[in-house]
């Protein structure tokens, strides 16, 4: 693989104080994509904005609104990541599909392209900028316009189980499934827009856990404990 889409949960990105940022996580997650982006590997990252606000679990206000409340989120999450990325000797771009000012620059497929030839990581801020959709699909959609080989999904589980561990100890988890099964049991790992837009043009997933120890090195290097998704 030469050029991955990292997806980055903002449940993650918490650790285990479950809102705003978990540094420690943070620069873990610097330490190890730049050893992939040492090794020549083109990475960009999307995070999520969980850690921070969620539009659909919000029961007052209007989802339209909600929902661009949880966009800036992530865009709070990419510039905070991103400058991580910069302490720990990366050069970074954070691209959103709307004007944020002068805070990040707005996305287009061949800016993003020119920024990875020069060696940047570049952060894809802002989800797809529309309302009713999530990051997992904004992930997938820019891991396809970008012609990413692969998206690397970091969640606060290690693996796509066939029902949730937390609630049923006995829960299994998959080495390997295809994303039709996915569907088919409505596993939730990702959600159903996003495992359409995998399956119809055809992006492999890797699915880990991001507290694990060395888990984005290890998925690249070929140790994945996670679950492989197939297309
Ligand atoms: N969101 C949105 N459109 C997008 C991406 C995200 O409206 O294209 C909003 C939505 O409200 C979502 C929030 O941003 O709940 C945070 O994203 P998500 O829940 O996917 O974050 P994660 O669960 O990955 O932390």
């Amino acid at each position: 693989m030469k050029r991955v889409l990292l997806k980055l949960s903002g449940e993650a990105l918490a650790g285990d104080k479950k809102t705003g940022f978990d540094e420690a996580t943070c620069m873990g997650v610097a330490r190890q994509v730049k050893q992939l982006v040492d090794d020549g590997i083109q990475v960009a990252v999307v995070t999520g904005g969980g850690n921070f606000w969620r539009g659909r679990t919000s029961e007052t206000i209007d989802r339209v609104k909600a929902d661009q409340i949880g966009m800036l989120a992530t865009v709070m999450n990419c510039i905070y990541v991103s400058d991580i990325f910069r302490y720990a000797g990366m050069k970074t771009e954070v691209f959103t599909p709307f004007v944020c000012g002068a805070f990040t620059a707005l996305f287009s497929k061949d800016a993003a392209l020119a920024a990875l030839e020069e060696g940047k990581v570049i952060f894809f801020a802002g989800g797809t900028g529309h309302p009713y959709f999530s990051t997992d699909t904004g992930a997938v959609l820019r891991a396809i316009e970008i012609e990413a080989d692969a998206m690397l999904l970091a969640k606060a589980i290690d693996g796509i189980y066939d029902s949730d561990p937390k609630v049923n100890p006995s829960a299994k988890k998959y080495d390997e499934i295809s994303i039709q099964e996915i569907i088919d049991k409505k596993l939730m790992a990702v959600d159903l827009t996003a495992s359409i837009m995998c399956l119809e043009n055809k992006m492999p997933m890797l699915v880990f856990g991001l507290n694990e120890e060395n888990s984005i090195v290890e998925t690249m290097t070929g140790t994945f404990s996670g679950t492989k998704v197939t297309v």
